[in-house]
């Protein structure tokens, strides 16, 4: 697998566990937002780590390395995700997908081959900014529909996750997506902030008070929402 970007150790971005990252290149959508630009639009001229280094890494380290994320991009557009994950677990760590949740197809396969312990999925707005939002002209919101429903039904421990800016949220996006995840077990809501690689840095924080009422909106629909402080 083609890895641009390797983190050694993270204690925030595997619930529970101390954890490495790994960045994938490219994705299918461009969130203005997003804090990953040049590796999203120029993955080819990123540099690239090396299989052998990660492995020789995770090797030393399985004392002090519990679990491993994979990241982007979008992971899923890799063609050797699903064998690349199963040689992390049969070195015996558990394993984390960051996923944008449209390629259902991965998605599903991966997570029926017992290939990740916890997958987290981005909801980017409700359904009619859902494209707005992922920088896309169009797109096929029933391919975010397959992922989320699939993934509450509970075949892998996950989470939703949304990235929120003034500009693009309000509370009709949260009641809008509340109603698509109805009965989520973990929703977690991150204010947007322009600190590194972004896309477009034209969007705004929200403010706390948008921030704990939309919690609180989604807390009609799903078991914990909270607010995630990075
Ligand atoms: S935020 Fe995620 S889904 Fe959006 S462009 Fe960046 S990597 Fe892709």
């Amino acid at each position: 697998m083609v890895i641009h970007g390797f983190q050694k150790m993270t204690l925030v971005d595997f619930p529970g566990l101390v954890a490495s990252i790994l960045f994938t290149g490219g994705c299918n959508f461009r969130c203005p937002f997003c804090q990953n630009g040049s590796l999203v639009l120029h993955p080819d001229t990123e540099p690239v780590v090396s299989e052998e280094e990660i492995f020789s890494y995770l090797e030393k380290r399985r004392k002090m390395i519990e679990g491993v994320v994979i990241t982007g991009g979008e992971p899923t557009l890799q063609n050797d995700l699903l064998p690349f994950a199963g040689r992390i677990r049969a070195l015996g760590f558990k394993t984390k997908l960051d996923t944008n949740g449209y390629r259902p197809a991965v998605l599903k396969e991966a997570v029926r081959e017992g290939l990740f312990d916890y997958v987290a999925m981005d909801i980017k707005n409700s359904p009619d900014r859902y494209a707005e939002t992922a920088g896309l002209d169009d797109m096929d919101i029933s391919a975010i529909k397959e992922s989320i429903e699939f993934l509450l039904e509970n075949h892998v421990s996950y989470e939703f996750r949304t990235t929120v800016m003034a500009e693009l949220h309000d509370d009709e996006s949260f009641r809008q997506i509340g109603e698509i995840v109805n009965g989520a077990e973990r929703y977690y809501l991150q204010a947007y902030s322009d600190a590194g690689d972004v896309i477009n840095p034209v969007y705004s924080t929200p403010s706390k008070e948008d921030m704990d009422r939309y919690v609180s909106i989604l807390s009609s629909y799903v078991r914990n929402a909270t607010v995630r402080d990075r």
